[in-house]
């Protein structure tokens, strides 16, 4: 089999998977290993083509993989009928239009490159994502990817305009629509975001560009609420008439964490229980300086710490930046609440954690602007992460119930994968379920993709 393969691609295309850099072969959380009959990496939308054809003569099946930066176990293939698919050859941004505001760029472009290229031209594709230089487009399209900057620009889906992929029978689809306004018939770009690889491959996107800010200011405010967290950002975005690019927040414990592994200072008077870091969009016409004086009496806060240029705004960033690094083994949980219900989901959420293991420590941030926390459940100290780790199960159902009773989602950014298919299960409503399941059987009747999600 891996012989023919090779014929029809070349050598320099498929590989066994013990001669491929291993990375690419251990998910992002170092939860599964990869054991495919072949690795391949397309150099264009007729290698995939051409690869999935052999796939549904072979009857083998085919797992895409993009940066493999995914945290939920999405692109990993099992199994020596399973073919793992690596993106990252088919890399070229196809063409730049300044005037239309449209790159169209492939599947393996990294987000770093696209902003390269668009940065030439005073540009820029606003999804921001601290993997930028490793994730690739694919990737982000097929997991429907949020990041800091959703409050204002919206989550991947809405900077696509069209794709170009391989369906699974093989057929391609060529559909890089450069408007951002086309209602002929369905929306098939759809189909592929947001799906994971199940239901087609992505070669190649057209995508919304918007312009490169050169005006920014950072906040950092220190709060003692939630309440006044979610009004402090109704303020700004009434204020600034929604040029607020991103809202985060960060729990002291969770900034603590950042401090002591990183030794860094933060700019604050008080150790406010939570944290805001914000960064607003100025007009290139306004000195910062002006209006520093009617942000801050907008802003209603005592804790307040302000950066204009670029590098002191690089370095109020750099704890939140860093978070992700630095929890050491945790039960991670990444949802969304509506901003009215977040102050009494929290409140009754840890006083139901702190009574089912006394001494747990959540460590809470995320983007706040979407509703969107990260909220991650450490051991408490003197604790073995492996029996806590034990739990995992009983305290994701204790988050799980009270997201879904506060109306909120269980996975707000980063996809079902293979570690939270069966909750989907679990928790989507019958009718939505009945849905996708129908159309998976049309388009892929054999579960050719991406087929153990
Ligand atoms: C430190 C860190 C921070 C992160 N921050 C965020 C964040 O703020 N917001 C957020 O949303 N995510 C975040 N992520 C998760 C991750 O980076 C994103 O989900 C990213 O979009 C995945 O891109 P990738 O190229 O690495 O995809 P992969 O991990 O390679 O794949 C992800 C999924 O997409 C499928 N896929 C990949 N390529 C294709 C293709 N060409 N066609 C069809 N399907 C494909 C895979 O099969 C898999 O199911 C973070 C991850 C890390 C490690």
């Amino acid at each position: 089999m891996f012989q023919k393969l090779t014929s029809l691609l070349g050598s320099h295309k498929v590989f066994e998977p013990q001669a491929v850099d291993q990375a690419w072969l251990q998910d992002q959380r170092g939860r599964f290993t990869s054991t495919p009959l072949a690795v391949v990496f397309p150099h264009s939308q007729d290698d995939v083509v051409r690869l999935v054809r052999f796939c549904c003569d072979q009857n083998l099946s085919v797992v895409p993989q993009g940066g493999n930066t995914g945290l939920v176990g999405g692109a990993v293939a099992g199994g020596d009928r399973q073919i793992l698919v690596n993106f990252s050859q088919m890399n070229r941004i196809r063409a730049l239009y300044p005037q239309d505001r449209v790159v169209v760029a492939e599947a393996g472009c990294t987000l770093l490159q696209i902003n390269d290229a668009a940065g030439a031209h005073g540009l820029r594709f606003p999804l921001g994502l601290s993997v930028a230089d490793r994730c690739r487009l694919g990737g982000n399209i097929a997991t429907n990817a949020g990041g800091i900057n959703v409050l204002r620009h919206g989550m991947t889906r809405h900077l696509i305009y069209g794709v170009e992929g391989v369906l699974a029978d093989g057929t391609p689809l060529h559909h890089l629509v450069r408007v951002p306004k086309n209602n002929v018939g369905f929306d098939v770009a759809q189909l592929f975001i947001g799906t994971e690889g199940t239901l087609g491959l992505i070669t190649a996107a057209s995508l919304k560009l918007v312009s490169l800010p050169q005006n920014t200011l950072s906040v950092m405010v220190g709060c003692q609420d939630l309440v006044f967290a979610t009004s402090l950002l109704h303020r700004l975005l009434g204020e600034t008439a929604d040029n607020v690019e991103s809202f985060e927040i960060m729990s002291r414990e969770a900034l603590d964490l950042v401090v002591q592994h990183r030794g860094i200072a933060v700019p604050l008077k008080t150790k406010a229980p939570w944290v805001i870091l914000t960064q607003i969009i100025l007009p290139h016409f306004v000195n910062p300086q002006q209006v520093l004086p009617a942000l801050t009496e907008s802003l209603k806060a005592d804790d307040v710490a302000v950066a204009m240029t670029q590098e002191d705004q690089e370095t109020l960033w750099y704890p939140r930046r860093e978070l992700p690094w630095v929890q050491g083994p945790s039960i991670k949980n990444d949802v969304a609440v509506p901003l009215s219900e977040l102050p009494s989901f929290l409140e009754t959420t840890q006083t139901l954690l702190a009574r089912a293991v006394p001494g747990i420590r959540p460590i809470i941030f995320g983007h706040l602007g979407d509703g969107n926390l990260h909220y991650n459940l450490l051991p408490p100290l003197g604790q073995a992460p492996e029996t806590f780790l034990d739990q995992a199960p009983q305290l994701h159902d204790l988050v799980y119930t009270q997201v879904m009773r506060h109306h909120g989602s269980i996975s707000a950014e980063h996809g079902l994968g293979r570690i939270k298919k069966n909750l989907y299960q679990q928790y989507a409503d019958s009718g939505v379920l009945s849905a996708t399941q129908r159309i998976k059987q049309i388009m892929d009747p054999h579960h050719r993709l991406n087929p153990e999600l």
